[in-house]
């Protein structure tokens, strides 16, 4: 009797020994997983306006915590063509400003009204900048779709990419600034809020395309390159539209009146229109 409690006594001495250890242990790691939260959640948050800007912390929340994988003209959530089957084209047409991108293509823009084709106009901060003018007489045409092309014209990158030559965005939150305050000058101007962005040199990573996502854009880019960023001959557009299927987007340029793309564009619209196609804004058929 005397030694069962004997070995009861030291057996309970050692479990409360052994549990307090064990509590120490617990209590330790709690405390290391705080820190560690603390650290990841602080850093990772430093160089981002939580709020300020009325951005949503969300957007940051689910991010990023990984390098993209993909880049280019037709990443994953890029789109390329129209949600139809039916025999319609969006011509859409960039003003990408800068030193070389700011000037206007009168004849173009006065082809477009006089034939009543609806197109799509991607146009950037620094192009309305040098043309305010001109943009507000764009946007108060019914036959022109007004989206983002982009505060700065930069490709949309989340690590610094860089397409033909021209930097790109070094972060997310470089990223957020090129699209969210090109499409706040464009609502401030026109009354109405892009639905569609497209980065200059329409290159981007996968996160880039999923923060233009929760910004509540889609991204549109491409699958006719109409006149190869205004460099084309007349006959490399007429070629390049031939191609055009039911469905297809077409890029061009509005902003480089020196190029051929007026005169590609006046040869090929007859064509198209015999071949049974109608010319459609983006909004009407990507949702
Ligand atoms: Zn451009």
């Amino acid at each position: 009797m005397t030694i069962g409690t004997e070995l009861w006594a030291h057996t309970s001495t050692d479990m409360i020994s052994y549990l307090s250890m064990g509590k120490k242990v617990v209590i330790l790691i709690v405390f290391i997983l705080i820190g560690v939260t603390a650290y990841f959640y602080f850093t990772s948050n430093q160089q981002l306006p939580i709020n300020k800007n009325g951005i949503s912390k969300q957007i940051f929340n689910d991010r990023i915590d990984h390098s993209p994988k993909e880049w280019g003209l037709t990443v994953t959530g890029v789109k390329t063509r129209l949600n139809t089957n039916k025999r319609v084209i969006a011509l859409t047409f960039d003003a990408c400003g800068g030193k070389h991108g700011s000037g206007y293509d009168h004849q173009l823009i006065n082809f477009l009204i006089q034939n009543k084709i609806p197109v799509t106009l991607f146009i950037s901060g620094q192009w309305i900048d040098k043309n305010r003018k001109t943009f507000t007489s764009l946007a108060s045409n019914p036959l022109f779709e007004i989206e983002n092309h982009g505060l700065n014209h930069l490709p949309c990158s989340v690590n610094g990419n860089s397409a033909y030559g021209i930097k790109g965005t070094n972060n997310a939150k470089e990223v957020i600034d090129e699209i969210r305050l090109n499409g706040q000058k464009i609502k401030d101007l026109t009354g109405r809020q892009p639905l569609f962005f497209r980065s200059g040199t329409a290159h981007y990573d996968e996160i880039a395309v999923k923060l233009a996502n929760k910004l509540g854009y889609q991204v549109v880019n491409f699958n006719i390159n109409g006149d190869l960023g205004a460099t084309a001959s007349k006959s490399q557009i007429v070629n390049a539209l031939l191609k055009a299927a039911p469905g297809s987007i077409v890029i061009m340029h509005m902003n480089q009146p020196e190029g051929q793309t007026a005169a590609g564009l006046k040869a090929i619209v007859p064509l198209l229109r015999k071949k049974g196609f109608t010319f459609v804004k983006l909004f009407q058929h990507l949702n």
